[in-house]
């Protein structure tokens, strides 16, 4: 049955949000209040409880190496397993940068093992020579229930190098810029509703597409079942991030 409300819980809202990753929540919320939607946001950060069934949505965003470090053991020992049972009943989980990388198995820097928690096949490994992945990005995905690959473009600074095993699945294939490793072509990773990927900008409002379409599925809809908006203004946006990636 659809829901009114998106539900979204913001992972460690104070810590993981570089480069303004909460602009996607006021992005999201805008979308839903301009089609009559409700929106509820929490915030979950150091110490506090997750309810896996209270959220159609949660999200960490991205961070710098030492407030992932802050973040990893409290998100290991205490959301990792209601994250595990939100995801398995098909709730929308999305990392963003530091955030994919806490989604999988270990981010590995220099002689430290951050711990992540594993709902992906994937690990990151900081590059020995301390260098970055910087740069406009944009990549196509070809997502189920829309009419056919689209584009998602954004900006992307990590050091970090994200390998999928064998049980991942990218998100898209790099057509400007780094991506995950910047060797592999692969971009970001996808499982059923769990999406990581290193697109800041922030991500939705460079790509209000992708964001009705995270919206539709947490609330279990057809994307185009969703009130078309007024979208000039962000067709705007997403036509400049193209262009700054050269796509
Ligand atoms: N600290 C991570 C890295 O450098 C993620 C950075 C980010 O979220 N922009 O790889």
């Amino acid at each position: 049955m659809s829901k009114s409300t998106l539900r979204v819980c913001a992972l460690y809202p104070d810590l993981m949000n570089i480069y303004a990753d909460r602009g996607n929540m006021l992005l999201l919320e805008k979308r839903c209040d301009w089609r009559g939607i409700g929106f509820e946001l929490t915030a979950a950060t150091i110490g506090d409880e997750v309810d896996p069934d209270a959220h159609d949505l949660f999200y960490l965003g991205g961070g710098q190496d030492r407030d992932q470090q802050l973040c990893a053991e409290d998100l290991y020992t205490l959301k990792r397993e209601p994250l595990h049972a939100a995801a398995d009943r098909g709730a929308i989980v999305l990392g963003i940068c530091g955030g994919i990388q806490l989604l999988g198995d270990h981010y590995e820097l220099g002689t430290e093992r951050v711990p992540g928690i594993g709902l992906v096949d994937l690990v990151t490994k900081r590059a020995i020579d301390g260098s970055r992945l910087i740069g406009n990005v944009a990549i196509e995905v070809d997502l189920p229930g829309l009419d056919g690959p689209r584009t998602l473009a954004g900006f992307e600074n990590h050091g970090g190098r994200t390998h999928l095993g064998p049980a991942a699945q990218p998100l898209g294939r790099v057509l400007k810029g780094h991506g995950n490793d910047g060797t592999s072509g692969f971009e970001g990773v996808k499982k059923n509703n769990i999406i990581g990927t290193y697109l800041h900008g922030p991500l939705l409002p460079k790509n209000a597409w992708f964001a009705d379409y995270l919206l539709a599925t947490a609330l279990q809809l057809d994307p185009s079942s969703l009130q078309p908006l007024d979208d000039r203004l962000e067709d705007a946006a997403h036509a400049s991030a193209r262009r700054a990636a050269g796509v």
